[in-house]
């Protein structure tokens, strides 16, 4: 946490460097030595209240591997998910508030903020606010979600706007350059190791703490667990759900995205000529008593679905559009069948290039009834693309002969997944 209780015992260094007696190096399994019953007791608890407060975070924190740290004052967590509990502290603190900030540690780790704050540049001199910037960005979170958190600073407390990211909180705290507090959340939090912390890495996984190949299978399982708990309606912080999105779904840009989505079938389909025996052979002279069919190319076919009734972010949807029509330019397509669907009817219409598309806004539209228009379209479309905000349901699998490109824009809706189905999410305009 960013603040020691006031009333914290003061940290003698005598008990701070107890647990790191070189004689424990030589036994992996008993290098972090386990809690006493009773402050195990304790332990367990708020970490069973902590998986009740976040459920989907259980599994990072039923990951963190707790060493008793008396007279830190606070909790800490380093990069291997050791946490180091005060049981003093804790005790003072609560059961509810100890996993308050249980679920505040797990958030450093989970979110990987020792390394982002490498990639960010962070030094010795400035790893503080950096630690700052990161407790900002978790107790936002949590305050949303109605943690009990002892005490902790907010993005408001600096002056920063609510939901932003970490690296931009701590970018504005480099530049204002104002003295502020110094927190103490360890090495897991990017800030600066705590002065207890073991410091070398886990030899056993599990057991005295996780190496990177273990966070990072609990990352992929707590990401899971947040989009499954998002797509149920549960409450979950929009920040964590797109950590969860991101982690699982890597960003590409999305112009490479729809390139290839749209442009490998739409090349697949002129690039395979068929015989056409209305057309003789170039080369049939040569053999003129051997019969052979000329070649022709297909023109890709191509129909876009849009969803006139979603509410969708006009640059973006601008941005999708001439992006569409500078690709289906290049590869040679002429015209492309457009079926506007709402939540009366899909109609199809054949035009020469996207136009300013008419939105009413309003829900409820299933772009399943367009996509089935479109792929009842002769020529039977090699490619159909559905510009969409994603509330919609979709089909198990693209239409037999057809690719699906469902282009969802915006950052919330989920994207669809089947065979043929290569989604692509818009977010910003370039
Ligand atoms: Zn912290």
């Amino acid at each position: 946490m960013s603040e020691p209780a006031a009333s914290a015992a003061p940290t003698t260094s005598a008990t701070a460097t107890s647990t790191r007696g070189s004689s424990a190096r030589n036994t992996a399994a008993t290098r972090v030595a386990p809690l006493e019953p009773a402050d195990a007791e304790l332990f367990a608890a708020a970490r069973l209240r902590a998986a009740r407060l976040q459920p989907y975070l259980a599994t990072a924190v039923f990951s963190l591997v707790p060493v008793a740290q008396p007279g830190l004052g606070t909790f800490a967590v380093d990069r291997y998910w050791r946490v180091y509990v005060d049981v003093a502290v804790a005790r003072e603190w609560g059961v509810e508030q100890s996993a308050a900030v249980l679920v505040h540690e797990a958030h450093h780790v989970l979110r990987q903020h020792h390394d982002r704050a490498a990639a960010c540049g962070v030094t010795v001199d400035t790893h503080d606010l950096w630690n700052l910037a990161a407790d900002a960005a978790i107790n936002d979170d949590l305050v949303d979600d109605r943690l009990p958190l002892p005490d902790g600073v907010l993005p408001r407390h600096l002056g920063l706007p609510p939901n932003g990211l970490e690296e931009a909180y701590y970018q504005h705290l480099l530049e204002e350059a104002a003295e502020r507090e110094q927190p103490t959340c360890g090495s897991g939090s990017g800030g600066a190791p705590a002065e207890c912390e073991l410091g070398d890495e886990p030899e056993e996984s599990g057991v005295d703490g996780l190496d990177e190949v273990d966070a990072a299978a609990v990352r992929r399982a707590v990401a899971h667990d947040v989009t499954a708990a998002a797509s149920r309606g549960e409450c979950t912080s929009p920040g964590l759900v797109l950590w969860a999105r991101d982690l699982l779904h890597p960003q590409v840009p999305w112009r490479h995205v729809l390139r290839t989505a749209i442009g490998r079938p739409v090349r697949e389909v002129t690039r395979d000529p068929h015989a056409d025996w209305t057309r003789p052979d170039r080369r049939a002279d040569a053999r003129p008593d051997f019969p052979r069919p000329g070649a022709r190319h297909h023109a890709p076919d191509v129909a876009v679905v849009v969803d006139t009734s979603a509410s969708m972010d006009r640059p973006l949807l601008d941005a999708a559009v001439t992006e569409i029509n500078g690709l289906l330019r290049r590869n040679g397509v002429r015209s492309v069948v457009v079926v506007t669907c709402d939540v009366e009817s899909a109609r199809p219409q054949r035009v020469r290039r996207l136009g300013d598309l008419v939105l009413r806004g309003g829900g409820g539209t299933d772009m399943r009834v367009g996509i089935a228009a479109a792929a009842a379209h002769r020529p039977r479309p090699s490619v159909v693309v559905v510009l969409t905000d994603g509330e919609t349901p979709w089909p198990a699998s693209a239409p037999t002969g057809t690719s699906l490109v469902p282009v969802v824009i915006g950052a919330h809706a989920p994207l669809p997944e089947g065979p043929g189905i290569t989604a692509v999410r818009i977010t910003a305009p370039t």
